[in-house]
């Protein structure tokens, strides 16, 4: 039995690595140069943009410890998230978690009693709406905390985005160790697409670039051919596939499946511009920048739910964001220079980043839609927001239906 795994972003790869560890044998076919998806390293080796991981991301991790990359996951702040707010310039730390403000000096701005009531409402399950009305009462907790999570977490304004996709989130940092924040020390090439692809091939799995998949080709309810233009494959009785290309690809090859409607932009800035280290992490509020990482190799900025940063021309954003981010590294005595004057910058503009979470817009797409074929892609997951950890549940889960269709 061949499994043919469409699409090696995260998904993919998750549901490939799934299956050689279950001894199938596995042919990625990625239409890109690269692996990675929306997650992957430019040619260059700059990363499309700043990807963070909670603790409560248990499978992404788990896979990074399987892949052996757990290490190159460094958390930046363990004292707690450095933030600068560009209303008042008050710099301040703030905990993740709520546990953590019992120490006053973790607090996010605005807390008060009926502030947390309002943020456990929102974490249990519920009527799916909207949050920023939700949260209408505390205005200064929801312009400190809430919001930028929302952002953070759904990549939707809080103006529109869904309760019911904030509380699965909420609901999962709980745990011991959730809210603990990484990110890739050397990029996520290094630290996470190259050992993924490295450990499928040492398990005997292969991967071909620049394979587009054009067509599926059926024959009731199952695939029987995977038409690439240039060539087609048979796909045989013992065979099978795992679709994990984004929404709007799946739908374009398989009509009937219902695909969310809208999308969100993420803007990245990455500055060539060297610091003697460590890595680490700062969020800015009132601000262009949301949230600026500081590796060695370079500085980037990253600005979610970014319609209007995404219309912006990069020779008036990539200024305007420096100092904003230079105000928030000498706020924060980071080592190293702090020119005022911009370094260069490469502005990278994800259009479709990810879904826009809105109330009401759950899908449940089906897992095996097709007896020989299963659907992956963070898109997929019944409840969480489109990111790694939903990507890899997916993969995994969409590897686990073949295995047990087989
Ligand atoms: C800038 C940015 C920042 C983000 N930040 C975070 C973050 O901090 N934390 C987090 O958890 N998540 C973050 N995300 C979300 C995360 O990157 C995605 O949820 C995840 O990578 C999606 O993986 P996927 O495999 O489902 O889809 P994709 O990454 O879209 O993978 C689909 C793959 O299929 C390939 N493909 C498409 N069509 C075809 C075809 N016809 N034939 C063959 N191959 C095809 C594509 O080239 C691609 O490689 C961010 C996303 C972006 C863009």
């Amino acid at each position: 039995m061949t499994v043919h795994v469409i699409g090696a972003g995260v998904a993919g790869l998750a549901a490939a690595l799934a299956l050689v560890e279950a001894g199938r044998a596995v042919a990625l076919h990625e239409a890109a140069p690269g692996a990675g998806g929306r997650a992957r390293a430019l040619p260059d080796g700059t990363d499309n943009g700043t990807h963070a991981l909670l603790g409560a991301n248990h499978r992404a991790l788990a896979l990074l410890a399987r892949i052996g990359a757990r290490d190159g996951w460094v958390e930046p702040e363990p004292a707690g998230l450095p933030v600068l707010d560009l209303r008042d310039h008050r710099a301040f730390r703030v905990a993740l978690s709520p546990l953590g403000w019992r120490d006053p000096a973790l607090r996010p701005p605005g807390l008060s009693f009926g502030a947390l009531v309002a943020l456990a409402k929102l974490a249990l399950p519920g009527r799916d709406r909207a949050i920023g009305p939700a949260m209408a009462g505390w205005p200064e907790f929801h312009r400190g905390f809430v919001d930028p999570l929302v952002i953070a977490a759904l990549n939707t304004p809080s103006e529109e985005a869904s309760s019911a996709r904030l509380g699965a989130v909420l609901r999962r940092l709980g745990g011991r160790g959730a809210t603990r924040l990484f990110v890739a020390r050397d990029g996520l090439g290094p630290n996470l697409v190259d050992p993924t692809l490295a450990t499928i091939a040492a398990r005997g799995g292969s991967i071909r670039h620049g394979a587009r998949l054009r067509r599926i080709v059926q024959q009731d309810r199952r695939v029987t051919a995977l038409d690439f233009g240039e060539d087609a494959i048979a796909v045989g009785a013992a065979d099978a596939v795992l679709l994990a290309t984004p929404p709007w690809e799946s739908q374009r090859l398989l009509p009937h499946l219902d695909v969310p409607a809208a999308y969100a932009p993420i803007v990245n800035l990455h500055y060539a511009h060297q610091t003697p280290g460590p890595v680490r992490f700062l969020g800015l509020l009132d601000a262009l920048c949301q949230w600026v990482l500081v590796r060695p190799g370079g500085v980037s900025v990253t600005v979610s739910a970014g319609d209007a940063a995404a219309r912006e021309d990069a020779a008036r954003i990539g200024p305007r964001a420096w100092t904003e981010l230079r105000a928030a590294a000498l706020a924060f005595g980071l080592a190293g220079d702090w020119p005022e004057t911009a370094p260069p910058c490469r502005v990278v503009k994800e259009r479709r980043a990810t879904p826009r979470h809105l109330p009401g817009t759950l899908l449940r797409p089906p897992r095996l839609p097709l007896a020989n074929l299963a659907l992956a892609g963070d898109w997929t997951d019944p409840l969480l927001p489109a990111t790694i950890e939903a990507a890899v549940r997916s993969g995994e889960a969409a590897a686990r239906a073949l295995l047990r269709a087989a």
